[in-house]
């Protein structure tokens, strides 16, 4: 007896399993072995059910093996192995193909989408077979590339298929639809705030954490939304590695080329960001994975939770276990932060006098700092603009650029990175790792003597050191220059002089 080999997931993982069916004579009933959770139970009823639509009501002693024993399995995932398998075991399933199988089923026989399929359809092409899946998962595998993949909408659809009855359904190419990207707010509504239209710019271009620091009513939480209807599309790669995380969550898979971009509350658990929980989920630092995660009101969030995105911020992946186990998922995600100048807001404000005292200020500064502060690219300022200041700006009617301006830079930018970190498998000027900035930021004799006066004139770290060079890059990049020159930074030290160790 061979088994029906269905899937199940471990993070965005898929692992193969093995569906052994045996019938013996005696009292009707069903057992399943192997680790099942409630869910693989609740599919006996199911695929009882969905078996009894196509005119094949179960009779004697049924016994279901999970293999291999040791792995957990879940969810609905393995319902039409489980059915096929009890089709077989009945001789109403003789040959069938080598291939991966997955679907939950309802009681009609229908195929349910089931979470993992895009995961599920990368074991499929290691393992050189076909996936046979819901049609309505169909979509978010076609974008896989080199995967063979068939839907079905029902089990009888499916069964027919398998007998070669029926030809079986390819699932149809992806088809990316042209989205719009939704400047709101749009750039061109954003008075003011030279420097830090700027650096969000910057931060879209090369991928750069930024931190915007500004009073109440300055537009920095503006700012930092705006930041969405600048950024880049995501590349084909990208596309998959974003659609594997919403596939794992089950969550919507409509592929849009749109990146990423969450907002997270300071209220928000450790978990709901960085992932985990009893399932092993992603957290929105996943779900932002290739776009931005924004983290407003920055110095209300506690201290665990800030430390606890060191590594995914770092690292690009974040790794979370528990006593099932533990799973890594992808985290390369563009940090915004916003947060106010001191504990009353008004620190350096023109118009509103500031109410802390030293000790607070000093206690405040210290909230601005540590890892997190620490991996931060650009930094800037977003002072409130003066009444007189905001009626000269009303007064001129001076247009700002809008966001679709600044996006087609950002893509420009974003294209002279792909095409020059390509052969490094990287994508952006942020992710170039410390041996990769000797080796191929280089300076002129000149601009590397300045920016050694500038860095120990700023008491840079390292770290701090080469994070100027990555942001010159992308300062260049987005001026169409080959090389870096002084001008760019220049412009990238401007960004990096208030707060954390440089
Ligand atoms: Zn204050």
């Amino acid at each position: 007896m061979s088994g029906i080999p269905g899937i199940t997931l471990k993070g965005i993982e898929a692992l193969p399993v093995e569906v052994e069916v045996e019938i013996t004579g005696g009292l009707f009933a069903i057992s399943i072995v192997g680790l099942p959770d409630v869910a693989v139970r609740e599919s006996k009823e199911r695929v009882r059910a969905a078996l009894r639509s196509l005119g094949l009501n179960l009779k004697g002693r049924i016994s279901v093996n999970l293999a291999p024993a040791d792995i957990p399995k879940e969810g609905g995932l393995l319902d039409v192995p489980i059915a096929l398998g009890m089709l077989q075991a009945n001789g109403y399933l003789k040959d069938y193909p080598r291939a991966l199988y997955m679907g939950e089923l309802a009681l009609d026989g229908r195929l349910r989408r089931v979470r993992g399929a895009v995961p599920a359809a990368f074991l499929a092409r290691e393992m050189g077979v076909p996936l046979y899946l819901p049609s309505e998962n169909a979509e978010e595998v076609a974008l896989v590339p080199g995967v063979e993949a068939y839907c079905a909408d029902n089990l009888g659809e499916l069964v027919m298929t398998l007998q070669g009855e029926e030809p079986p359904q390819p699932v149809p190419p992806a088809f990316i639809p042209e989205m719009p990207v939704n400047a709101d707010p749009d750039f061109a509504d954003i008075k003011g705030q030279r420097q830090a239209r700027r650096a969000a710019e910057i931060a879209a271009a090369g991928h750069h954490n930024l931190l915007l620091v500004g009073s109440p009513g300055s537009g920095k939480t503006m700012i930092a939304k705006a930041i969405a209807g600048i950024l880049p599309p995501l590349n084909d790669t990208e596309l998959v590695e974003t659609l594997l995380v919403r596939s794992t969550l089950g969550m919507d898979t409509k592929p849009t080329r749109i990146r990423p971009f969450r907002i997270v509350h300071f209220t928000a658990s450790t978990v709901s960001v960085c992932g985990g929980g009893n399932n092993l989920m992603p957290g929105e630092v996943s779900l932002a994975h290739r776009g931005v995660l924004f983290l407003d009101e920055y110095t209300e969030f506690k201290r665990d939770l800030t430390e606890s995105l060191r590594a995914p911020v770092e690292d690009g992946t974040i790794t979370v276990s528990r006593a099932t186990g533990t799973v890594s998922y992808p985290s390369r995600v563009l940090l915004v932060l916003a947060a106010n100048p001191c504990a009353c807001g008004y620190h350096g404000d023109p118009v509103i006098n500031c109410k802390c005292s030293p000790t607070d200020i000093e206690r405040y500064r210290r909230k601005l700092s540590g890892p997190i502060i620490d991996r931060i690219d650009l930094q800037v300022q977003v002072p409130r603009l003066t009444p007189s200041e905001l009626l000269a700006l009303g007064g001129k009617e001076e247009p700002q650029e809008s966001s679709a301006v600044i996006r087609e830079r950002v893509i420009n930018a974003r294209k002279m990175q792909e095409d020059r970190w390509r052969e490094y498998g990287l994508t952006c000027n942020a992710e170039i790792p410390e041996k990769l900035v000797k080796r191929c930021l280089v300076l002129s004799e000149a601009d590397r003597d300045y920016l050694a006066m500038m860095a120990a004139k700023m008491n840079l770290s390292g770290r701090g050191l080469s994070r100027v060079l990555k942001v010159s890059r992308t300062i260049a990049d987005i001026a169409g220059d080959e090389d870096i020159q002084k001008k760019h930074i220049a412009e990238a030290l401007t960004y990096r002089q208030l707060y954390g160790r440089g």
